[in-house]
């Protein structure tokens, strides 16, 4: 049954007066795109990281908190830093879904929360509430759920920082909870846990049950597309049988391997097929409704189960940077750097990038001790929590250790070929690789896990029915071609608006996931 036209809320919330203001809208701006209109709207472009005029936006994407498969995905945003634009962090869990049950588009975080204890925010039907938990200062991220959870209820998402975004280290990240399970929850890559602690906020909690109540301009039909979307995802090998079957190893083979990693060699089927090993429910999913599920479809005890996808990234990380190949100390390393909230990929980087500087071979001692350090929070700790770009800056001179820099993944592009075999339309001047930034774009937007990519880009139905699917859910129409050109105007919004903040050139801020494509769209 068709409703009316669907209308959402931005909620912006003021941490320095404590007031909330609810604002309707319609969905001319959506996911990424909104997130990047209202720091356009709130932020002047010279404004600082750590300054009370940044704010955050946390966006569930389009389609969350529908029946459409695998979109359990919030947009985060935030500016990066005085000179730079918006950093964006695409964060798993079930905060997503369930904002969007709550016909939430937007959080909008502004202005500053003080006093000794952090801010807990709480989302629920009743509306929005600012809270001062006991004791809840500076503590790990499992007792930080723990309390979070016990005070407000166990069906709630919640995302929020550890100990290194309380104290404002730049490796700090952000957490966000699983469905309930073990694991419970992870730290996402590349995140903004010290503008968070800056803000004085410890938790974001949406407290609903739902995960599906998002309004919908037609849910029926929304429901039947969304099955043959799933279909589109579950068909194609890297998205229903590597990827659930061997989990994101499959994109570390992809990293090196390119499109050309032989399926035929694993056994990816007998891998998929579920395992009760205990009396808990090991996640294999991130948020409820994900058809791909890539996490833990190995796990035969609890002690064999991964925190998140970036477990085997560490691996691959910690083994090629020091050779370090024990997978119990990597899943004890990655499970500390979680309980600190901070980014364990980068972790791995800045250390070996600050073990090459002073001599230090790598190993597990020394890695412990590095953690140890940042824990403790010493001058050392500080500097190993300041990333690579903050190690370097102490070193300029020593040029030849530059490289060892994470660069954004936008500055790869120049070593590829994109080539996308088959297009849904043509739009004249675009490019195959503006086709594939404006679908990953337009993905990301509608709340897609961007593991999902590999399934839609080259299919030719799948842009017509998202296109659809819009339109089941909004009430108004978008074609294929408006959906990509949205995408595009936000990457162009966002560039401007980088230019106005930049003293040098400004260039495009794309998913680090585009890392992958990359490779698997090659051709040589
Ligand atoms: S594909 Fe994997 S990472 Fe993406 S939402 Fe599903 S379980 Fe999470």
């Amino acid at each position: 049954m068709e409703g009316s036209v669907i209308m959402g809320k931005i909620v912006y919330i003021d941490l320095t007066e404590g007031k909330i203001i609810e604002k309707e809208k319609d969905f001319t701006d959506y996911g990424r795109g909104l997130v990047t209109r209202i720091i356009r709207e709130e932020v002047p472009p010279k404004t600082d990281r750590l300054e009370d005029e940044n704010i955050i936006v946390l966006a569930p994407g389009l389609f969350s908190g529908t029946l459409a498969p695998s979109t359990g995905r919030l947009i985060v945003g935030t500016k990066r830093s005085k000179d730079e634009g918006i950093q964006f962090s695409n964060l798993a869990g079930t905060i997503s879904q369930k904002l969007a049950s709550l016909n939430i588009d937007a959080l909008v975080l502004m202005g500053k929360g003080t006093g000794d204890i952090p801010i807990t925010i709480l989302v629920e039907d009743e509306g929005v509430s600012l809270n001062r938990v006991q004791d809840i200062k500076g503590l790990e991220v499992s007792p930080t759920i723990d309390k979070v959870s016990n005070l407000f209820g166990k069906k709630c998402g919640i995302i929020g920082i550890g100990p290194a975004g309380e104290n404002l280290l730049p490796i700090s990240t952000l957490f966000s909870t699983y469905p309930e399970g073990n694991p419970s929850f992870y730290c996402a890559r590349n995140s903004i846990g010290d503008v968070f602690g800056y803000k004085g906020i410890k938790a974001i909690c949406v407290k609903t049950k739902n995960h599906f109540h998002g309004p919908q301009y037609d849910e029926n039909r929304m429901k039947d597309i969304s099955k043959k979307v799933s279909r589109i995802i579950i068909d194609h090998p890297i998205c229903g049988e590597a990827l659930p079957g061997l989990g994101s190893i499959t994109l570390m083979k992809m990293l090196k391997d390119g499109k050309n990693i032989d399926l035929s060699q694993m056994d990816c089927k007998e891998n998929k097929k579920d395992t009760i090993v205990s009396d808990f429910k090991i996640n294999k999913t991130c948020s409820p409704l994900c058809v791909i599920g890539c996490l833990n479809r190995h796990a035969k005890t609890d002690e064999d189960y991964y925190t998140s996808p970036a477990e085997s990234e560490a691996f691959a990380a910690l083994n090629e940077a020091f050779g370090i190949d024990d997978e119990q100390y990597v899943r004890d390393f990655t499970k500390r750097c979680f309980e600190l909230g901070i980014d364990c990929i980068e972790f791995i980087f800045s250390a070996s990038l600050y073990f090459s500087l002073q001599g230090i071979k790598g190993s597990i001692y020394e890695m412990d001790k590095a953690l140890d350090e940042v824990e403790n929070l010493t001058l050392l700790g500080r500097v190993l929590g300041s990333k690579t770009t903050g190690i370097y800056t102490l070193f300029r001179d020593k040029d030849e250790y530059k490289s060892m820099v994470t660069k954004p993944s936008i500055s790869e592009e120049d070593n590829f070929n994109i080539d996308i075999q088959s297009k849904t339309i043509d739009l004249p001047n675009l490019s195959d690789l503006d086709y594939l930034y404006a679908y990953m774009m337009a993905l990301e937007s509608f709340g897609f896990c961007l593991f999902s990519s590999f399934a839609f880009i080259e299919n030719e139905e799948a842009l017509t029915l998202l296109s659809k699917m819009y339109y089941y859910k909004t009430g108004t129409k978008a074609s294929e071609k408006d959906i990509l050109e949205y995408a595009l105007e936000t990457l162009e919004v966002e560039k401007k608006y980088e230019e106005e903040a930049k003293i040098e050139s400004a260039d495009k801020s794309i998913p680090e996931f585009v890392k992958v494509l990359y490779r698997y769209f090659h051709k040589n």
